[in-house]
């Protein structure tokens, strides 16, 4: 029988993945009495595939839910079991965090933090459809308290959307191995006329750690001094454990390509386009006929589980198959499988539907986040979670939108690809889709964004007070380096080059390559006071100076094309001279300023040169400014 619910709510979120907790939390935490409805409880923040958070581009996406007031960096700083610096050999714009979790304890510290949240109710039941009157949205129906009614309503269903699992020629109705598919949501939105793709990922075999002959591994140890992802934390307590390394081999691929024409992928039954950069074993074979090996990082799932992650060899293969060719790697001779790898395919909607707040155009107090907007990786979702949070909390209270610009974080850059040109294979963050990425580094995300963060009611006073100290003492070390001379700091006349002398500042001596920052140190006591992470930023900061103040010139530029709004309901069809394909284009994607029009592909210059004249003559400004300002 269904319970009849009349709740009311100002904020509903649907799914409890890793949208759906950011999202929750950030409309719960900004005073939104807010309603977390999900599938079931007991799989509240699961990890789907990769035990792990962080990695190249989405490290920084960590820090900057961090500075924001999110919680993926301190969940991952609790429960992680191992921590790395990737890229440490190339510039620090492109450092990113990435640490190994343990799969149970983040998910059950995720879980605890939504129950301690004030104002934040969570109810285990599947979201079937969505109220709707007058293009707004009201609230949710679900399958068994019925309907709840809200201000705003969040979606974020992952892969559930009417997803299909692949084992072979298997198939499962299913959201993700061991969980219900969404199919009445997924008919809902797309009979109300949102445009809906298809998408596919995979995952890979778990095997069983007693099995794994791991003398033929080579252990990767973390960092010595690992650095923690929330600038909430000095240092990290726990105990950290290694992750292995084997490689795939001849004998490997011959058993895939054996099996070729039972993987669901070449046979031409999984329609949805998967990840580019993230293949398939299968894929990397057929792809790269002349590569030997392929590398396999076996990754432990946490302190108290035998289950390893083989991260490399996500497949769809038939199960036999998976044992065949699994068994042909080193170490993995004897490899009992747990749980089979497998692909998925699921509902997307094209992320061109939504405004730059993630509300959905069709539908306002509306939004969608997470890989139902068509990305793939924890991340991107809880990025993308906790932009929607916020801007349906503010909805609700009806406040000003929340949005977060492509020159301040790597989050706005992601949104704006989104919304802008949409995606047609599962969209994965990278520092290349950055056009600041001197700027955009991990180490400063907490002075781009904390006070935004705080503006919205994120960060809370002890955090705030936290960065308020760093901003203090980065411009104490900056200050120092910037007046203190060689003469005053003792620097041994040998580390001088010709041009300089005892008058030299020392930013002169900062500023080569070769030389880091804590090397002063050993000079300059007041430096050596300052924590490490901060001197180090100094060395970054004076570095790269000359190259930022460009970027930053360039980003004032996008910001003035970005400053011009146009209307919603702009008449692209009525700009004189717009060619026929541009203005189908434009009327599409209804993009929201002069500069996500610049951005759309086959845009012209003088295509947006024509919106400009068009809208200074006809049009006055009529949509609000956003509440951050660049
Ligand atoms: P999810 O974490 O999937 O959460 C969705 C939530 O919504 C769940 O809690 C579910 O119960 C709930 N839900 C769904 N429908 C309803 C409903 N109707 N009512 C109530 N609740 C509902 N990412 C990578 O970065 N790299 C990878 O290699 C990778 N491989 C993957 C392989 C597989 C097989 C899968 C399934 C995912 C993979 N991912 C990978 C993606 C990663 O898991 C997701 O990107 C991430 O979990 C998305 O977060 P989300 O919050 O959008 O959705």
């Amino acid at each position: 029988m269904t319970l009849r619910s009349s709740e009311s709510y100002d904020v509903i979120v649907c799914g409890g993945g890793h949208a759906g907790c950011e999202a929750a939390l950030a409309a719960a935490r900004s005073g939104a009495k807010t309603l977390l409805v999900t599938q079931s409880v007991d799989r509240i923040a699961a990890m789907s595939c990769n035990p792990a958070i962080g990695g190249t581009a989405k490290g920084h996406l960590v820090k900057e839910i961090d500075a924001l007031g999110g919680e993926m960096g301190k969940a991952i700083d609790e429960t992680g079991i191992q921590f790395r610096i990737l890229n440490r050999k190339k510039g620090p714009a492109i450092w990113s965090s990435r640490a190994q979790a343990d799969m149970d304890l983040y998910r059950r510290y995720m879980k605890h933090k939504l129950e301690a949240t004030p104002g934040l109710h969570i109810r285990q039941d599947s979201v079937e459809g969505l109220l709707i009157g007058d293009g707004r949205a009201l609230g949710i129906v679900t399958r068994l308290f019925g309907k709840f009614h809200g201000k705003a309503v969040v979606i974020t269903t992952g892969t559930f959307l009417n997803g299909l699992i692949h084992v072979g020629s298997e198939k499962i109705v299913a959201g993700r191995a061991g969980d219900a598919a969404s199919i009445g949501l997924a008919q809902f939105i797309r009979d109300y006329g949102f445009r809906v793709g298809r998408l596919k990922t995979g995952t890979t075999p778990r095997l069983d750690a007693r099995s794994i002959d791991w003398s033929k591994t080579e252990p990767q140890h973390s960092d010595e001094d690992p650095i923690p992802f929330s600038f909430s934390n000095d240092a990290l307590k726990q105990k950290l454990v290694p992750m292995w390394i084997t490689h795939t081999n001849a004998a490997t691929h011959a058993a895939i390509r054996a099996h070729l024409g039972e993987s669901p992928l070449y046979s031409g039954e999984i329609v949805g386009i998967g990840p580019r950069y993230c293949p398939s074993i299968e894929d990397k074979v057929v792809k790269f006929p002349d590569r030997e090996s392929h590398q396999i990082f076996l990754e432990p799932q946490g302190y108290d589980t035998v289950e390893v992650y083989p991260n490399g060899i996500s497949t769809s293969l038939p199960l036999a198959a998976q044992h065949a060719f699994v068994r042909t790697i080193a170490g993995l001779e004897n490899a009992e499988i747990i749980r089979p790898g497998y692909a998925i395919e699921y509902d997307f909607v094209d992320p061109t539907e939504l405004a730059a707040t993630l509300e959905t155009k069709k539908v306002q107090g509306l939004y969608l986040a997470g890989q139902i907007n068509g990305t793939t990786g924890y991340e991107e979702a809880g990025a993308q979670g906790l932009i929607a949070g916020i801007n349906a909390a503010l909805s609700a209270a009806e406040k000003p939108p929340f949005i977060v610009s492509r020159s301040q974080a790597y989050i706005g850059v992601m949104i704006d690809d989104l919304v802008t040109k949409g995606t047609t294979e599962p969209y994965r963050m990278f520092t290349s889709r950055a056009e600041h990425r001197l700027f955009l580094r991990e180490d400063n995300a907490d002075m781009r964004l904390t006070d935004l963060g705080r503006a919205v009611g994120l960060v809370g006073d002890k955090d705030y007070r936290g960065y308020l100290e760093r901003k203090e003492n980065l411009r104490v070390g900056l200050d120092l380096v910037r007046t203190m001379t060689f003469g005053e700091a003792g620097i041994p006349a040998d580390l001088f080059e010709e041009k300089d002398n005892a008058g030299t500042r020392l930013t002169a001596l900062l500023r080569r390559p070769e030389i880091e920052p804590e090397a002063l140190s050993a000079f300059v006591p007041a430096l050596a006071a300052l924590p490490r992470q901060i001197v180090r930023r100094v060395g970054i900061e004076i570095k790269y100076e000359g190259y930022i103040a460009r970027e930053l010139r360039t980003m004032q530029d996008t910001a003035a094309l970005d400053k011009q709004k146009l209307p919603r309901d702009f008449p692209f069809a009525a700009v004189s001279g717009l060619r026929r394909e541009i203005v189908e284009k434009l009327t599409r994607v209804a993009p929201e300023s002069l500069g996500q029009a610049s951005r759309i592909q086959g845009v012209t210059p003088a295509a947006v040169q024509m919106l400009r004249i068009h809208l200074k003559s006809k049009m006055k400004q009529a949509v609000p400014e956003a509440l951050p300002v660049d």
